[in-house]
């Protein structure tokens, strides 16, 4: 990284797919050039794997930027706190040498997600008619009981008798929901419940305003990153609803969900991996077909970081990236992954949507719409060479060339950062 310029003012990045692009590899690379890294939405049901050296580590709550020896590291107010996970990681980093002394904060007003909300995930789910496909972590549960005004905040954990008070009349109304628990559950849920009461005292230390840290940060000139998790494509309001995560996962909600103004972000970077996958269900317009969707799960390594459920994959997929160029008003892209299509012979992308009324090229609102649809794809040479020891545009063979500048033109945000294999040092920076 040395002679690259600091990065300055406040970016945000974004997946601009089903999650799982690898924003975690491209905000370790940012980190280095930051001062403040922050997540901005989203609970434990993230996962960002991230390699340094020969160590791996998957960060479901704490940001990729902890990694690096200094930054300081926020949990905004929009994020969901499972406690106890947050925790083992805070011991799992301290165990193998990370030091996290005074690098991480979490927002007052983030609320807390508590075991009783596993309990009602599972509920819902079983009882759902359509499954979601939901992580069963409770991330869910803890934004209906935010919306609902019924959820317990860190500003909460402050006065011991009133956390008590929340915390029993929340398992009154779990307990009221699952319509009874049997003896096995509600003892193993009061266990749970009793190690997260238990970890208050642990938290309050931790506990900031982000709005006024990432403000205060950014008048001093530092640097500062805006991470979300999961994709464009499972936001709340922008993605295929119903199968979608229960936050705003789009660039907006970065401010919301750390206590800024949208003025004070001045870039967009989205994430794109130069295919397409997706977890969990609901609709994957450009879906291979089983024997190339079983080749490219095993070339990129498509199982997920938390579940380790397989991921369904398809070429690229340029009505979302157009979309997700919108929805975010991306100022740039980074395009990961690029090395998992070294040995394809030929690479498509998907222009259009075809369906009986004609030509889509907008991203439908209707989700069920979106399952009938036939991927119109432009097919490009395939490179069928090694990209990973690329460290400029000028390193890439000119067919992967050709692949970026074709998914450049179609997203309509110009590419600011390729990955080519999972190490720090594998990325090209386009300036
Ligand atoms: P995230 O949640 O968006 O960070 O994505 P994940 O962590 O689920 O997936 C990223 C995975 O892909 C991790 O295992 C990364 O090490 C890996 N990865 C990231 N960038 C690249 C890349 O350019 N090439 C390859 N081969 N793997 C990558």
């Amino acid at each position: 990284m040395a002679g690259r310029a600091r990065t300055r003012g406040c970016t945000v990045i974004v997946g601009c797919q089903w999650g799982d692009e690898g924003k975690g590899k491209i905000v370790d690379v940012l980190a280095e050039e930051v001062d403040v890294v922050a997540r901005y939405q989203g609970g434990a049901n993230a996962g960002h794997t991230v390699h340094v050296g020969e160590k791996e580590f998957i960060l479901h709550q704490i940001p990729s930027g902890i990694l690096h020896p200094g930054k300081r590291c926020l949990l905004g107010n929009g994020v969901v706190l499972d406690l106890v996970q947050f925790f083992e990681e805070v011991d799992a980093l301290q165990a193998r040498g990370v030091d996290l002394e005074g690098r991480v904060g979490v927002s007052r007003r983030a609320h807390l997600l508590l075991p009783y909300h596993r309990v009602l995930d599972r509920v819902a789910e079983e009882a759902a008619e359509e499954k979601i496909g939901t992580t069963g972590r409770g991330i869910g549960p803890a934004y209906e009981d935010k919306a609902g005004r019924r959820g317990i905040r860190v500003a909460d954990l402050t006065d011991e008798r009133r956390f008590g008070e929340l915390v029993e009349r929340g398992m009154d109304r779990a307990r009221a929901r699952a319509g009874g628990l049997g003896a096995e559950a509600e003892a193993a849920l009061e266990r749970a419940m009793a190690e997260a009461v238990a970890l208050r005292e642990r938290l309050l230390p931790l506990a900031v305003d982000t709005g006024v840290e990432v403000e205060s940060a950014l008048d001093r000139g530092e640097g500062v990153l805006l991470e979300g998790a999961q994709g464009t494509a499972l936001d709340l309001d922008h993605g295929t609803y119903p199968y979608v995560t229960s936050s705003n996962t789009t660039a907006a909600a970065a401010a919301t969900g750390i206590g800024v103004g949208p003025t004070r972000i001045s870039e967009v970077l989205g994430v794109v991996k130069a295919y397409t996958t997706r977890v969990g269900n609901g609709p994957l317009p450009t879906a291979f077909d089983p024997e190339m969707d079983e080749r490219m799960r095993a070339l990129g390594g498509e199982f997920g970081a938390t579940t380790g459920r397989p991921r369904r994959c398809g070429w690229f997929d340029a009505v979302l990236a157009r979309h997700a160029a919108r929805v975010n008003g991306l100022t740039g892209i980074a395009v990961t992954k690029l090395d998992v299509l070294d040995t394809l012979a030929e690479v498509s992308v998907a222009t259009a949507y075809r369906t009986p009324q004609g030509e889509m090229t907008e991203f439908p609102a209707d989700t069920f719409g979106l399952d009938r649809v036939e991927p119109v794809l432009e097919t490009l040479p395939g490179w069928e060479s090694s990209t990973g020891a690329a460290r400029s545009l000028d390193d890439l063979p000119p067919n992967a060339r050709r692949y970026l500048d074709r998914v450049e033109e179609l997203a309509g945000a110009p590419v600011r950062m390729v990955s080519v294999g999972t190490k720090r040092s594998q990325i090209i920076h386009v300036e």
